[in-house]
């Protein structure tokens, strides 16, 4: 019988700046470990190193080289660590870049809570949520006019003498930056959390919008979501237009006889907030929501007002992922942290989670849930990285090395 693995998956990484390299090699063992546990020899990573932040700058002379992108464009996928903002080297944020070149167009970051992890709430469990923040649109497109641009005086005169916008407070001295919100860049994101949320059996979709001050983009984000649901996922899903409609043409009591009808029938409850109601409800109530679309900007808020709510960013994955080509990017949600870089007090868990969800990703379960069970298992023994014991006084503080071979002892026992 032959050694050799049945399944090699060939996968590029970018240890990334900072703490990245740290956090991936703490990582990167136990990933290999999950994975023997979980297949022997039938599965397997080969990790194939590309190059993007600082080490593609100094090795290649260039942030970005196209050798990256080829690479994840072939191998579909990729497990990234955080990256420096280069500062006026041409690239908004590396990171974006990425995002949209291979339009990975949801931002998809799981909030749970693990026990024993220090949280400023008094009940961080309730908080279970998993959050599709739209990646290509929005003030993030990188449509912006500086205030010493001359496009922005021409831009200012379009407006005011073209459409009659004549509500720039200081069109003399403004920069400009431009909303871009469509219906295909909506759509998409909510199907993708749709999707989600009836695969997993998950009970709400909430619309996380601002479309009460930004009617046509964010207001458009709200009602576009609302029509694919309607029209897409009639037998599926209810919405809570659908009740408002009814409440209006039947009364309160029809349309709350159909809500539990739809809830009765087990099917996925679409609904909506307002952006700045949405972070009181999450600290107040975070039980009552359960799948989050949203686009880009409040997307960005509301990922790290959660991630702080059960423990804060060194716990945090997150995806970017095209559900058309197939393409992904999973990557540690926080940045570089160069406050603790080579100090050994990084936590490893948001990479080591990013891993676990391409794992997921790939269809490999049995190697994800022995991640995420070797880290709730380091946390019931209270074996914890710097960030955590700071917090903790009666844990053991681990570097982040020996955090990782606690991970992989574990796994492997
Ligand atoms: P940051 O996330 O790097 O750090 C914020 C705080 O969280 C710091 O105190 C840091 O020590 C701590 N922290 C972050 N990750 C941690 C971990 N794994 N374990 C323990 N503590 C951790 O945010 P910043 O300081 O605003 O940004 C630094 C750089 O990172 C900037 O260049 C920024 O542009 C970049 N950045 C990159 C990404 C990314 O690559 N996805 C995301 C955010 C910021």
């Amino acid at each position: 019988m032959s050694n050799q693995p049945h399944t090699t998956t060939t996968i590029p990484y970018i240890a990334g700046d900072g703490i990245g390299p740290e956090i991936w090699q703490a990582a990167r063992p136990v990933i290999d470990a999950a994975i023997t546990k979980a297949y022997g020899q039938s599965k397997r990573i080969d990790w194939v190193e590309v190059l993007a932040g600082e080490a593609a700058y100094t090795q290649a002379g260039t942030w970005l080289p196209e050798a990256t992108i080829e690479a994840i464009k072939t191998h579909k996928l990729a497990l990234k660590g955080p990256l420096t903002t280069p500062i006026g080297e041409g690239f908004r944020s590396l990171n974006v870049t990425l995002r949209q070149t291979l339009d990975l167009y949801a931002c998809v970051r799981p909030v749970r809570y693990f026990s024993g992890v220090p949280s400023p709430l008094k009940a961080p469990e309730k908080t279970d949520m998993v959050i599709f923040r739209e990646n290509t649109e929005d003030v993030y497109a990188g449509i912006e006019f500086a205030v010493d641009d001359p496009q922005t005086k021409t831009l200012v005169e379009l407006l005011a003498n073209q459409f009659q916008v004549h509500n720039i407070r200081f069109p003399e001295d403004t920069a400009l930056g431009i909303k871009p919100i469509s219906i295909s860049g909506s759509q998409r994101l909510v199907k993708a959390a749709i999707d989600y949320a009836l695969a997993q059996g998950r009970q709400t979709v909430t619309l996380v919008h601002k479309g009460n001050i930004m009617k046509f983009t964010e207001g458009g984000f709200k009602n576009w979501g609302y029509q694919l649901a309607e029209s897409a996922y009639a037998d599926q899903c209810f919405t809570m237009n659908q009740y408002a409609r009814l409440q209006q043409s039947a009364g309160e009591a029809a349309a709350q006889a159909a809500l539990t009808k739809a809830k009765t029938a087990g099917k996925l409850i679409i609904n909506d907030v307002i952006a700045d109601n949405f972070l009181q409800q999450i600290l107040l109530y975070p039980e009552k929501y359960d799948v989050i679309a949203t686009c880009n900007l409040n997307g960005d808020y509301i990922s790290d007002a959660l991630a702080a709510q059960v423990g804060g960013i060194g716990i945090a994955p997150g995806a970017n992922i095209n559900y058309s080509t197939g393409a992904a990017i999973f990557e540690a949600t926080h940045g570089t942290a160069p406050d603790i870089a080579g100090l050994g007090k990084a936590n490893p868990c948001s990479m080591l989670l990013s891993a676990g969800m391409l794992l997921e990703y790939l269809g490999w379960q049995e190697a994800a849930d022995l991640i995420t069970g070797a880290i709730e298992a380091a946390l019931t023994a209270q074996q914890v990285t710097a960030d955590f014991a700071d917090l903790l006084p009666e844990a053991t503080c681990l570097s982040t090395q020996a955090f990782g071979q606690w991970l992989t002892d574990s796994i492997l026992d």
